[in-house]
C-alpha cells in the first residue's frame, strides 16, 4: 500500500442495495464524505422486473429514514399497516378460528409501519444519492481487493483506480466478498422453502390491514399496498411454498395461479387477480460469526439474512445503519478517527442482540408453525389465543413489530443523528 496518497473519502460502502445506499445518504448528510461502489447498473436496479417485493418497514425504521432526509421520497407509495391478524389454517379449509390480531390503537393512534414497494424505495435511494453533497456512487463498477492497513483502507476497482478511505463497509448482500475475504465465518443453513412474491387486485379495500395466514408449507402473507393510480386495491404477497413444489406454482397460467392463491387465502377481500410479474426467492439463513474486522464494518444481508416470515430483515440493516451512522458520527464529532477498533465494537455491541433475538424468533416461528402436526397445531392455537388475550403481552410483541424496543439509536428512536 502506498502511504503518501491522500483519502479519497472517509468511508467506503461496497454494495448499494437498500442497507448500504442508506448508510452512504445517512452519513453523507451528516457531513461524512462517502463513496458507494456497486457492481449493478442503477438502471437495472431501478427497473420493475428487477425486484417485485414491497417490505414491511417498521415505525422505527420510517422514523430513522425520515431523519435522514429520504422518507418524503418514498412516502407516497406507503401504505400504513393500521392492524395485523394472523391465523394458521389449512389449504383450502380457511383460517382457524383461533387467531392473534394487532390494532395500532392498542398502541397509540399512529400505524404500526408502512408496506412499500422495493421499487419505490430503490428509486428514492438513487434520486437522492444524484443530488446529495458528500456522496458518489460508482455503478456499476467492482472492488477487486481491499486491503486494510492500520490506518486506511485501499481499494483497487474494476478499472484499476485506487480508492483510499478511513473505514471499509461490506454490504454486498449474503455473499458478501469482503466478509470472505476478511476470514469472518458464517453459520448458513437452507430451508425447504421459497417465497413466491407477487402483487394481486382485489375487488374489496384491504383497510390497512397485513394478513400472516400460516400453512403447513409456511407463512402466507398477504400485505396492504396503495391503491393503484386507476383506483385497484392491491395487496403484495409473500407466499411460503415447498421449494420443490415453487416452481410449479410458478409456471402455472393466470387462473390456475389466481385459484391457488385463493385457496390459501380464502376470498375476504373479494375476487383476486395477480398482476405483474412472479418472482421467486430460495429461503435461507445467515448470521455473520463477527460484524467488524480491521477497518471493516459488515451490515445488512452481509451480516445477518433471515426468514421473511416476520418481514423483518431490512428493518434490522436499517437498524445496522442507524447504529453504524451514530457511532461513526459521534466519534468523528469528537476528532477520533472514525474506523478505529472502540467505534467498530460500540457498533457490534449495540448490534448483536437484536440480531441475535430476530434470528431465534423467526426461526423458531418458521418451525412452530411450517408443518401439518397435529399436538403442535394444537399448541401454537392456543398460544396464538392466549396472546391475543393478554394486552401487556400483545403490547411487547408489537414493541418488536415496530422496532421500537431495547437500546435504540437515536435515529431510530426518531431524533436527529
Ligand atoms: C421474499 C422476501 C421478502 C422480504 N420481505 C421483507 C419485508 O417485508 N421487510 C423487511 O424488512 N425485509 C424483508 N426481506 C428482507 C430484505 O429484502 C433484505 O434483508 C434486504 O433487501 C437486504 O438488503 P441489503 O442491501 O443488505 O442486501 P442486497 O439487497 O443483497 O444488496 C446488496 C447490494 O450489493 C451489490 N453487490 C453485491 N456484490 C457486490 C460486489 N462484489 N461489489 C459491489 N457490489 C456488490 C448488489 O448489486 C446489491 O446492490 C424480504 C426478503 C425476501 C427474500
Amino acid at each position: 500500500m502506498q502511504t503518501s496518497k491522500a483519502a479519497d473519502c472517509e468511508v467506503l460502502i461496497v454494495g448499494g442495495g437498500m442497507v448500504g445506499l442508506t448508510l452512504g445518504l445517512t452519513l453523507a448528510g451528516a457531513g461524512v464524505e462517502v463513496i458507494v461502489v456497486d457492481r449493478a447498473d442503477p438502471a437495472t436496479v431501478q427497473d420493475a422486473a428487477f425486484d417485485g417485493r414491497a417490505s414491511a418497514i417498521a415505525r422505527g425504521s420510517q422514523q430513522a429514514l425520515a431523519g435522514a432526509g429520504l422518507w418524503d421520497a418514498m412516502a407516497a407509495s406507503a401504505q400504513p399497516i393500521l392492524d395485523i391478524r394472523v391465523t394458521d389454517g389449512r389449504i383450502g379449509a380457511g383460517a382457524s378460528s383461533l387467531f392473534l390480531h394487532y390494532d395500532h390503537r392498542d398502541v397509540d393512534d399512529a400505524p404500526l409501519g408502512c408496506i412499500v414497494e422495493n421499487r419505490a424505495v430503490r428509486g428514492a435511494l438513487h434520486a437522492e444519492a444524484a443530488r446529495r453533497g458528500r456522496l458518489r456512487l460508482l455503478a456499476p463498477q467492482q472492488v477487486i481487493d481491499l486491503e486494510r492497513g492500520p490506518s486506511w483502507v485501499e481499494a483497487r476497482l474494476g478499472d484499476g483506480r485506487r480508492l483510499r478511505a478511513r473505514l471499509a463497509v461490506a454490504a454486498e448482500g449474503r455473499t458478501s466478498p469482503l466478509r470472505e475475504a476478511a476470514g469472518i465465518r458464517t453459520t448458513a443453513w437452507s430451508y425447504p422453502q421459497a417465497g413466491i412474491v407477487c402483487t394481486v387486485a382485489h375487488e374489496r379495500p384491504h383497510q390497512g390491514v397485513a394478513h400472516e395466514h400460516f400453512l403447513p408449507a409456511g407463512p402466507f402473507a398477504m400485505l396492504p399496498m396503495t391503491d393503484a393510480e386507476d383506483g385497484t386495491h392491491r395487496s403484495s404477497i409473500v407466499w411460503t411454498e415447498r421449494r420443490d413444489l415453487a416452481p410449479a406454482m410458478m409456471a402455472l397460467g393466470p387462473q390456475d395461479f389466481a385459484a391457488e392463491i385463493a385457496r390459501r387465502f380464502g376470498d375476504s377481500l373479494g375476487r383476486l387477480e395477480a398482476i405483474g410479474g412472479r418472482w421467486s426467492y430460495p429461503l435461507s439463513l445467515l448470521h455473520a460469526e463477527r460484524y467488524v474486522d480491521r477497518r471493516l464494518a459488515l451490515i445488512g444481508d452481509a451480516a445477518h439474512a433471515i426468514h421473511p416470515i416476520a418481514g423483518q430483515g431490512l428493518n434490522l440493516g436499517l437498524r445496522d445503519v442507524a447504529a453504524l451512522a451514530e457511532a461513526v458520527v459521534d466519534a468523528r464529532r469528537l476528532g477520533l478517527d472514525l474506523g478505529e477498533a472502540g467505534v467498530l465494537a460500540r457498533y457490534e455491541r449495540w448490534r448483536r442482540l437484536d440480531t441475535l433475538m430476530l434470528i431465534a424468533a423467526t426461526d423458531g416461528l418458521n418451525r412452530l408453525f411450517s408443518n401439518d402436526l397435529a399436538p403442535l397445531r394444537l399448541v401454537r392455537d392456543l398460544g396464538l389465543a392466549a396472546v391475543n388475550r393478554l394486552p401487556p403481552l400483545k403490547r411487547l410483541f408489537m414493541g418488536h413489530a415496530m422496532g421500537l424496543l431495547g437500546d435504540l439509536p437515536r435515529l431510530i428512536r426518531g431524533e436527529a443523528l
